[in-house]
């Protein structure tokens, strides 16, 4: 790839930054952004840095009516010493890639990619809110453009990053979540594209989420695709149980996210000597455990709440209670373990951070 160069065009004209108490999460955006084209035959070319705004696409593009797209979802924070810290990059560049093959886009240089994303948050340093709980959340993604209805890969596409400023995901303190159980709609199947971070699968998500929010419950737990009876992921988070003293959490088959959160907690329990395993876990062993007053704690992970714990699941008219509806030790130890590292507030034992 010899496209090693990015053109920079700066906003003449610079946005009104929104007051970090009234942040809502992915709606504010940044005055830059980064777009890099790709066409069959001559590659990923024309990177650049321009003024946020519209793009025009012709509306047979393939994206439009197939969904060949793909995309990640990351957050640069700003320490108290003023250096901006990304976490795991290197994972989601990476997971671009994983998705792009499954997607059958082409691959992005993943070392490009990174000091392109360092160079727009230069240019958009003064975005990153400081206040407690927030951070720039990191949007980049590739669309198909071929304007072309036939079904088949497109023979070009743009990478685009974009930036949104983002207040604390919990305002009133970490609270755990109401959970339902979903046994009809699946969010995956084994051979698709569970493992992607692809538009499809959430698509496919917003229906089975709907009628969850209609019945009270803020997130859905998603069940495998073939037997609806194994556990897979929560909402968009991947997902843990904390049974007698083991955290588990489902074995990656295919069908489920990989999350560099759900990474990155498995490597801290192993660093804390706290027993992990990733298994097949089913709905009706967690019911059961609770019976039995074993299941101790259960939390979603991912990069936007980083932990959200689960206060109640619904399941076959029947509701569990989890640690008196009120957050876990674990689940508290883990969430401010991490993020403290993500905001350089203690040592990263890990090499997690990486300054941009
Ligand atoms: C992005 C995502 C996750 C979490 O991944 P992180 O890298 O931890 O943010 C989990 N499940 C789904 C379906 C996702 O899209």
């Amino acid at each position: 790839m010899s496209e090693q160069t990015i053109t920079v065009t700066l906003a003449t004209e610079k946005k009104a930054k929104p007051d970090a108490s009234t942040l809502v999460f992915g709606k504010t955006f940044t005055d830059h952004m980064f777009m890099m084209d790709y066409t069959e035959g001559k590659g990923w070319h024309d990177a650049q840095i321009l003024p946020y705004q519209p793009i025009t696409l012709d509306p047979a593009s393939v994206i439009f009516h197939y969904g060949q797209t793909v995309f990640e979802g990351m957050k640069a924070y700003l320490t108290k010493e003023e250096k901006v810290l990304l976490f795991r990059p290197e994972k989601n560049m990476e997971r671009l890639n994983k998705s792009n093959e499954r997607l059958c886009i082409p691959a992005i240089d993943e070392e490009f990619a990174l000091s392109a994303l360092k160079q727009l948050i230069t240019v958009d340093k003064d975005w990153i809110p400081t206040e407690e709980g927030t951070s720039l959340y990191i949007r980049p993604f590739i669309i198909s453009t071929q304007p072309y209805l036939g079904v088949a890969a497109s023979i070009s596409y743009k990478f685009m990053i974009i930036l949104s400023p983002v207040g604390s995901y919990y305002k009133e303190g970490v609270k755990p979540v109401k959970i339902f159980v979903e046994n009809e709609y699946v969010r995956a199947v084994s051979g698709g594209t569970g493992s992607a971070k692809t538009a499809g699968n959430y698509a496919a998500s917003l229906k089975a989420q709907q009628i969850a929010a209609e019945k009270g419950y803020s997130q859905v737990l998603w069940l495998d695709g073939v037997e609806k009876k194994y556990i897979e992921e929560v909402g968009a988070m991947n997902v843990f149980f904390k049974i007698n003293g083991e955290v588990v959490t489902p074995v990656l088959n295919g069908s489920i996210l990989e999350g560099v959160t759900r990474g990155s907690i498995i490597e801290l329990l192993k660093h804390w000597d706290i027993p992990v395993t990733e298994r097949k876990i089913t709905v009706e062993e967690i019911f059961e455990a609770h019976k039995n007053g074993e299941l101790e704690e259960a939390f979603g992970t991912g990069t936007a709440a980083v932990i959200s714990p689960i206060g109640e699941f619904f399941w076959n008219e029947q509701v569990i209670v989890l640690n008196n509806n009120e957050t876990g030790e674990l689940a508290k130890k883990l969430y401010d373990t991490i993020t403290n590292i993500q905001n350089g507030k203690i040592e990263d034992p890990f090499g997690w951070t990486v300054e941009v």
